[in-house]
């Protein structure tokens, strides 16, 4: 090689190394959690669930403050991330209001000890919010391209004890049932049996249920020795449930 070809290789791979660290930035500033954004969270949490709903579950209080929504949330929609409302993540599909998050968190019950089904990842917010408060977290999507965007975002906002499926949660997840809470996120038609089948007992399920694009009641399914007890909590709004045939 002549001097002035190893030169021209030497200026390529520092060429090269610049590009890639470029890239490198870009990415990490991608999956970065920023003052902006702490401060945008605590706003969230002080000035909605506090002031507003006065939520006050101290334990999902503090997982609220620690998940950073907005790495969830598809960049164009970031701005919105931690506003009072639902926000669209594609596919026809979107993250609960902040407060329904909290709140279902909330109704489940959820320690250290709980192992918790959700049906409807989406974003996988929701899951990472229960993460926080259990390892044992177990979540469901039907959307093949959403299940993959859960996943990859629970990862890189480190929350990898998560495991991701694809598929319909209408039948649960036998493999890891029985479980102690289901948390259900899309509005169903009514009350899926497997998901009562896989409860252990004194377990709840968190589910929306009634007709789709319509107000649908919020209701606790409770699950003591052979009976089954349910209470509506709230009428709300979701996206549908959908089954894979
Ligand atoms: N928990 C989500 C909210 C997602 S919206 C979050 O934190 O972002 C409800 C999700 O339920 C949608 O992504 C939708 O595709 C999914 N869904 C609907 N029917 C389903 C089913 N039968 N099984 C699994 N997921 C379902």
């Amino acid at each position: 090689m002549s001097p002035e070809n190893i030169r021209i290789s030497a200026i390529t791979v520092v060429f090269i190394m610049v590009l890639t660290q470029l890239g490198l930035i870009a990415s990490s500033a991608l999956a970065e959690d920023t003052e902006q954004m702490r401060q945008a969270r605590e706003r969230m949490v002080r000035e909605q669930l506090i002031e507003r709903y006065g939520f006050r579950d101290n334990a999902v209080l503090k997982a609220m403050r620690a998940v950073p929504r907005h790495l969830f949330i598809p960049e164009r929609e970031r701005h919105a991330a931690y506003a009072d409302r639902p926000v669209p993540i594609g596919y026809g599909q979107t993250i609960s209001q902040p407060f329904i998050v909290a709140y279902m968190t909330a109704i489940a019950k959820v320690d250290q000890d709980s192992r918790v089904l959700e049906i409807g990842a989406g974003s996988g917010y929701q899951a990472a919010v229960l993460a926080e408060l259990t390892e044992h977290v177990y979540t469901i999507e039907i959307v093949s391209e959403l299940a993959k965007w859960a996943e990859e975002r629970l990862l890189r906002a480190g929350y990898d004890t998560v495991r991701v499926k694809q598929g319909d949660g209408y039948y649960g997840w036998e493999e890891f049932a029985p479980f102690d809470a289901i948390v259900v996120t899309a509005a169903a038609p009514h009350i899926p049996p497997s998901l009562v089948q896989q409860l252990k007992e004194g377990g709840r399920i968190v589910i929306p249920v009634g007709s789709p694009f319509r107000t649908q009641q919020l209701v606790l399914v409770e699950r003591k020795g052979d009976e089954v007890r349910t209470r509506n909590l709230m009428p709300v709004r979701f996206v549908p449930f959908t089954r894979e045939f």
